[in-house]
């Protein structure tokens, strides 16, 4: 007798990312649960299990839903673009970013969050990183789990900057937030969403903080996640205040540990790479950022030194005016080319390497590799369907090829998280996406205003 199961997902061809990383040709993926319960050729789980539901077919590639490592979901979606994008690192960062995200309500807040997960579920995103930037952190939490996206999270967090007003808090005010924060969301794994220890990083926390951090990831078994280096800024000003490096003072500190997510990591010497790779430390590789506020990733990025130290690399796309879309897929064809050409070695990095990263790399970085990042038995089932009826998806004749060189979210069918259907023909499940587009541009008209700062868009609007 067949088993019962909720939903079967059939593709032409199954990216599974298992140990072998096989990918099945006429394949299938069984679901029953929330959770994965058989992975082989569609012939064979037909005979065994009986499903309530059937999706895909034989014009649909089923890959694991990718993992963004770093990206903000408030603050900068609802006034994406806004930023000029030749603004130098530090004038974006104190005189456009801080004030745009002070501006932002509660309501616009879950709108931003709304949007952004929309944007990456569309784009076949099912699990994010966020950077620690949420002002409203249980409305938040509340609307993530109503559009149904996997996500860590948490709001934001240092204890030296003055300004803005809304974001000054001393250092026990900021330990207070985080410990609230961890204990009102639990990151467990029956929940979608739920708290990390997230700090805003660079040089905005005090060493107790930094330190209080760490022992709050520990205590409640999550990871620790910062900002760290992305531009000279901050090495240059560790060396003045501590005499020492960034990744030198955190682990003097005793903060770096496998748990440990630090995004950017550009402007890092070897003795520090060193200090990462010993101490089991994740990168957050944000390729669109690095690119748009010249960081210098392609002359001074360590990415493939990193890889060639064992060390994981995940993939994030960051805030919307460092990088103004959330589609993963666009940052893995980045991930995939900007060190061949810049090493001048097609190795750096194989599409494969580049896939890799977005799925497993991003669970490992999540903590989560128990439960996302591949299709295999027990493990949740949060996958993408793309479609290949589509032109700059055919001829289909080197799969993973076709999926980071010619492929983006554009061709993203249908979305399962935990089962569930999120996305279904390209339209979100979940939510009114009409009703979405017409109050986020509202939203972003009245932010940019509220905000006081300029239109400097360089064309005549006329
Ligand atoms: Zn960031």
């Amino acid at each position: 007798m067949k088993e019962s199961i909720d939903l079967m997902i059939e593709g032409w061809h199954v990216v599974t990312m298992n140990v072998s990383r096989d990918i099945i040709r006429n394949g299938a993926v069984a679901v029953r649960g929330g959770l994965i319960v058989g992975v082989g050729k569609s012939v064979d789980l037909r005979e065994r299990f009986d499903p309530i539901e059937t999706i895909g077919g034989d014009r649909f590639v089923v890959t694991p839903g990718m993992v963004n490592s770093h990206i903000h979901i408030t603050g900068e979606p609802l006034t994406r673009g806004y930023v000029p994008d030749d603004t130098p690192f530090e004038e974006n960062v104190f005189m456009w970013l801080c004030p745009l995200y002070s501006v932002y309500t509660r309501e616009e807040e879950r709108l931003s969050a709304r949007l952004a997960a929309v944007e990456m579920l569309k784009s076949g995103t099912t699990t994010f990183l966020e950077a620690g930037t949420i002002r409203f952190l249980d409305d938040v939490v509340d609307e993530l789990d109503k559009v149904g996206i996997r996500g860590r999270v948490g709001r934001w967090i240092w204890d030296l900057p003055p300004e803005p007003a809304v974001y000054r808090q001393d250092t026990d005010e900021a330990i207070a937030h985080l410990q609230d924060q961890l204990e009102r969301h639990p990151a467990n794994p029956d929940r979608l969403v739920g708290a990390w220890s997230t700090l805003v990083g660079h040089t905005t926390c005090s060493d107790p903080l930094w330190k209080a951090a760490r022992e709050l990831a520990t205590a409640h078994g999550v990871g620790l996640s910062f900002h760290m280096s992305p531009a000279k800024l901050d090495p240059e000003s560790f060396i003045a205040e501590f005499g020492q490096r960034p990744i030198q003072h955190l682990a003097d500190l005793g903060v770096l540990a496998p748990d440990v997510a630090i995004t950017h990591c550009v402007q890092i010497d070897d003795s520090e790479l060193r200090l990462m790779a010993e101490t089991g430390v994740h990168v957050a590789h944000c390729p669109t950022t690095a690119l748009k506020v010249s960081y210098g990733v392609t002359q001074v990025g360590k990415m493939p030194e990193m890889v060639m130290a064992g060390m994981n690399l995940g993939i994030g796309t960051d805030g919307n005016n460092a990088s103004n879309y959330s589609d993963l897929m666009r940052a893995v064809y980045l991930v995939a080319g900007l060190f061949k050409d810049a090493r001048q070695d097609p190795q750096m990095f194989p599409a494969e390497k580049a896939w890799e990263m977005a799925t497993l790399g991003g669970a490992d970085l999540m903590q989560m590799s128990d439960q996302i990042g591949s299709l295999e038995v027990g493990k949740a089932a949060d996958l993408v369907l793309h479609d290949t009826d589509r032109p700059e998806w055919r001829p289909l004749l080197n799969v993973m090829n076709q999926l980071v060189w010619s492929a983006d979210g554009r061709g993203v069918h249908t979305v399962v998280i935990d089962g569930r259907k999120v996305v279904e023909n390209g339209r979100m499940t979940t939510i009114d996406e009409d009703d979405l587009y017409a109050a986020v541009q509202e939203a972003g008209e009245s932010i940019t205003v509220r905000s006081g700062l300029p239109d400097k868009s360089k064309y005549p609007s006329i």
